[in-house]
């Protein structure tokens, strides 16, 4: 187990841990009694525990107020059925010494709210933002209970802290934004009397509510933002997330058998490849730790030995290239304007950008064009509408956006020459460069993706063969999911 790093900034005078689980870390009865071990080794440092919804359930949730919204309100009401029944069989593999009524009416308590929601959903024919926002929670205000009840059954002295009244946001529902006063004053008051009891906080990720108290989410993942937000306030002296591979990969194991864990990075570098679609972390997570210089370690929880990638302020800069990353499904969209771009017409592209909700992975503007790359199609059209008559809209899809990512890969020139002359012969367009000193990108037809990134693989991390008398495991090493 790696050493934790000796820096007290708990007003007692201890250490503290943000551990978080994400979905496929409290699975079923083995991935929570794994977490409770895991968890264990940890009481020395103060943990506070910070949960996904199962795995699955989100996508569940979502998929039954979709169907109650198209009205079909009885196989809704199935699928929560389902939802419910997992967990209550869960609840009874897990729990041996803890009365189980306790956990069994809250898990029926939730189940009743879940299912007068999808009543009203069916009913107005609609899953607006803020029903969208109570019914997605629902997956860790269960999850968190379940923890919670696992932990205090296993002799662990935790304590289930309710996510909505303490993690504050604004109102934009599905992409809520913490509100940093109100959520630093009503989790400290919520948590620090716990930690004088050296009791472990238990609490459910992702999910918020406005200061009055109208449940929001942190968007898809964002239960690693919460536990980054958790970290920040209480001055952790480190946040660990835990997951279902052995930390961040040099590139996707899918689209490359050779990837390899990332030992150490800086949360530049992992901040970028968030922002260029590496799924590990979500894109949030990192500014509040590295506003507060709190390290993030991404660990396997099916493999606790192992030592994951650790995301500190400053890494090891001999290494050129960090990561190569992969966005498919990106359309590269140009807005021609036979005027010119003017500020005013860039104002308006912004505006009627966010109005859409449409998120931009990389802009350009030149005089009479913007050019820009977006990961979704679904608004364009209605863009291309809104502008019309200001400017012509046209894009073209199924391309992906290949990234290298590196501290200092924009200040050797010779490695653009080296990543360009390995994909020389693959129909590849460069958009803007300039507005990172971390990357290079380019795209590539959506069907050359896995070629393009084996080949960089191969020319930046070239595979080592194990010495013949090496005693370790070779395989634990690179193993991922
Ligand atoms: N359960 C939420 C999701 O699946 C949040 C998370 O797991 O981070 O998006
Ligand atoms: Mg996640």
């Amino acid at each position: 187990m790696t050493q934790l790093q000796p820096r007290s900034r708990f007003e007692t005078g201890e250490d503290l841990v943000v551990l978080k689980f994400g979905g496929t870390s409290v699975e079923d009865a083995a991935a929570i009694r794994r977490l409770i071990e895991i968890v264990r080794t940890r009481l020395h440092a103060q943990p506070v525990v910070v949960v996904s919804a199962l795995a699955r359930v989100t996508d569940q949730l979502q998929e039954a107020g979709n169907t109650a919204a198209s009205g079909h309100l009885g196989s809704a009401l199935a699928m929560a059925r389902d939802l419910y029944i997992r967990h209550e069989l869960l609840a009874a593999e897990l729990l041996n010494n803890e009365p189980p009524d306790k956990l069994g009416c809250e898990l029926q308590a939730e189940f009743r709210d879940l299912e007068s929601l999808l009543s009203d959903v069916a009913s107005c024919r609609q899953l607006s933002p803020p029903a969208h926002d109570r019914l997605l929670g629902f997956g860790e205000c269960l999850s968190s209970k379940l923890v919670d009840a696992a932990l205090r059954d296993a002799g662990v002295g935790a304590v289930h802290i309710d996510a909505r009244s303490c993690i504050v946001t604004d109102a934009r529902h599905e992409q809520a934004t913490p509100v940093w006063s109100l959520t630093s004053e009503r989790l400290r008051r919520a948590v620090e009397p716990l930690l004088r009891l050296r009791q472990v906080p238990v609490m459910g990720g992702f999910i918020g509510a406005t200061a009055e108290g109208i449940p929001t989410t942190l968007g898809r993942g964002g239960s690693d933002f919460s536990a980054a937000i958790v970290g920040a306030v209480l001055h952790a002296s480190r946040v660990e997330i835990w997951t279902d591979v052995d930390g961040i990969m040099t590139t996707d194991p899918k689209l490359c058998a050779d990837a390899k864990v990332i030992r150490k990075m800086s949360f530049d570098e992992a901040a970028e490849l968030a922002h260029f679609g590496a799924k590990v972390l979500h894109p949030a997570t990192l500014a509040p730790a590295m506003r507060e210089n709190i390290p993030v370690y991404v660990l396997n929880s099916r493999y606790p030995e192992g030592a994951g990638t650790e995301i500190v302020a400053q890494a090891d800069t001999s290494t050129v290239v960090i990561a190569i990353t992969a966005k498919r499904n990106v359309a590269a969209v140009e807005i021609e304007a036979p005027h010119g771009v003017s500020l005013g017409l860039l104002r308006t592209i912004y505006a009627v950008l966010d109005q859409h909700a449409c998120p931009v992975d990389i802009m350009a503007t030149s005089i009479g064009r913007v050019s820009l790359l977006v990961g979704s199609t679904a608004a364009l059209p209605r863009i291309a509408a809104d502008l019309e008559g200001l400017a012509s809209v046209q894009w073209e899809n199924h391309k992906a956006l290949v990234c290298l990512v590196g501290e200092d890969i924009r200040r050797q020139p010779e490695v653009a020459s080296r990543i360009f002359a390995a994909v020389s012969d693959m129909d590849v367009r460069v958009p803007c460069q300039g507005a990172s000193d971390r990357s290079i990108s380019f795209l590539v037809e959506e069907s050359r993706v896995e070629e393009s990134v084996q080949r960089l693989h191969r020319l930046f991390f070239p595979r080592q063969e194990p010495l013949a008398d090496w005693g370790g495991n070779p395989s634990a090493y690179c193993r991922a999911s």
